[in-house]
């Protein structure tokens, strides 16, 4: 027997009725997103891989290992070229603002939503194939757009009914202000060699900011004790970071500063935040983000200021389940029950018409060959009950006959008798059929 076709580890399929959540998710999201006049962007999945190098740092833990990269077949006239499956889409982000000239006439709002890939070891919140929903603003410096950023993801926890989360912010200041710190960083790392485990040996020189990070619990100690970024922060970049908390403030957003906050990727500078959750174990951040001035002119476009932030959809809804949400249940207004596979023809003339008009209608189909027949009545309704409709329709002999459908109420008490609808006037009578 030939082997069994299975999904790629870490890769999912998200399959109804689950897949009625992510549908939700989404609207809210674009809902939210346009009263914030954020505009959507698309971006493809395969970039060059040199993207990925250059913008999120080549001593990261994506760009170290957990990029799906390939060498494509050569061209006819060109070399083969490097290609990677994004791990993140703010790279891209820039990419496509720079090569499109986006910001020619000021600042843009972005916001994506997509898949992302990582070779990371599966387990809960944590995927090879994963889904972001991220939010960009290019163009703008001063802290109210950071601000902005945050209430609108603080908007989004609010209208997806998300209540266990907080919010841990930390400025990681400007490159000059870091580069101090890590000069006394990396002594007192040193100093203390004996207590660093096998990565932050790794790291001391590469990325030490990195280290402050680390979920090892015996290095918690020593990290509590190394040198604060935070200390080294001029008055700009100290006042930048007391104008976003004096926002958040006065929008009563609660937040707690982390001065051990760094995220993951290289390109950020000035404010940085995560949004983190108890009820996930170790996979608690739902969303993070921060500044990233320097990544547009790195990239090859005229400097301009940007920050942004993603976050991972399937950890949202992962909380969402956690917290008790219900699964949103998609019914259909009506079930068509047609007891002659003849009549066929003018059952689907009038769906179509139905369904032009607004009505969701759930068309009986027999599993089995035509010569086999549409199945008993019995048997259609008992389907009809089943997709949880709120009216069957029942296109008999002797309705057609009349020019009629016969439209039977499933939810109703007793009383709620079956009328008969004129085929000709459908759209005189679809709303009646409409969820009120
Ligand atoms: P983590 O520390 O959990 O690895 P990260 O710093 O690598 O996260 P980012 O690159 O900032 O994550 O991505 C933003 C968000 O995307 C994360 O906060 C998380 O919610 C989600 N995310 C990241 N990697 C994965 C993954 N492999 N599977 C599912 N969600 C993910
Ligand atoms: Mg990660």
């Amino acid at each position: 027997m030939a082997d069994k076709l299975t999904a790629v580890k870490g890769m999912n399929d998200i399959l109804p009725p689950e897949s009625a959540r992510w549908e939700w998710l989404e609207s809210v999201v674009r809902s939210l997103m346009s009263r914030y006049t954020y505009r959507n962007i698309r971006t493809p999945i395969l970039e060059h891989t040199r993207l990925f190098v250059r913008s999120i740092g080549e001593v990261t833990d994506i760009v170290e290992k957990e990029m799906y990269s390939f060498e494509d077949r050569a061209d006819k006239h060109g070399d083969a070229e490097h290609l990677t499956m994004r791990p993140e889409n703010t790279a891209s982000v820039v990419r496509a603002v720079t090569e499109n000239n986006l910001l020619y006439d000021g600042g843009k709002r972005l916001y994506y939503m997509g898949p992302m890939f990582r070779r990371e070891r599966p387990q809960r919140g944590r995927y090879r194939q994963f889904h972001q929903i991220g939010a960009e603003a290019l163009g703008f410096a001063g802290p109210e757009v950071d601000a902005e950023l945050i209430l609108l993801a603080v908007a989004l926890w609010r209208e997806l009914g998300l209540t266990d989360w907080r919010l841990e912010i930390n400025s990681l200041g400007q490159p000059e202000e870091r580069a101090q710190h890590r000069a006394q960083l990396i002594g007192y790392l040193e100093q203390h060699a004996d207590q660093l485990d096998e990565e932050a040996r790794r790291r001391l020189h590469s990325n030490p900011l990195r280290i402050l990070d680390t979920k090892n619990p015996a290095m918690q100690a020593l990290v509590n004790g190394a040198p604060r970024l935070i200390d080294f922060l001029g008055a700009q970049s100290l006042a930048h970071f007391e104008g976003l908390k004096a926002m958040l403030d006065a929008n009563g957003v609660p937040w707690t500063f982390n001065p051990r906050l760094v995220r993951g990727l290289d390109y950020y500078n000035l404010s940085v935040f995560e949004f983190v959750t108890d009820r996930l174990g170790s996979q608690g951040t739902i969303c993070a983000g921060g500044r990233y001035d320097y990544l547009v002119e790195q990239m090859g476009g005229k400097p301009a200021p940007a920050v942004g932030w993603a976050l991972g959809v399937e950890r949202v809804l992962e909380l969402l389940k956690e917290q008790g949400a219900e699964l949103p249940q998609p019914a259909p207004d009506a079930f068509a029950v047609v007891p002659d596979a003849a009549s066929l023809p003018q059952v689907l003339r009038c769906l179509q018409a139905l369904r032009t008009a607004g009505v969701s209608v759930q068309m009986h189909a027999p599993a089995g060959a035509a010569a086999e027949g549409m199945g008993s009545m019995k048997s259609q309704f008992k389907r009809a009950d089943g997709s949880g409709a709120r009216f069957a329709l029942i296109f008999g002999e002797a309705e057609l006959a009349q020019g009629s459908v016969a439209v039977k109420p499933l939810r109703a008490g007793p009383e709620a008798a079956q009328v008969l609808q004129p085929l000709a006037e459908v759209a005189v009578w679809a709303q009646t059929l409409r969820q009120p």
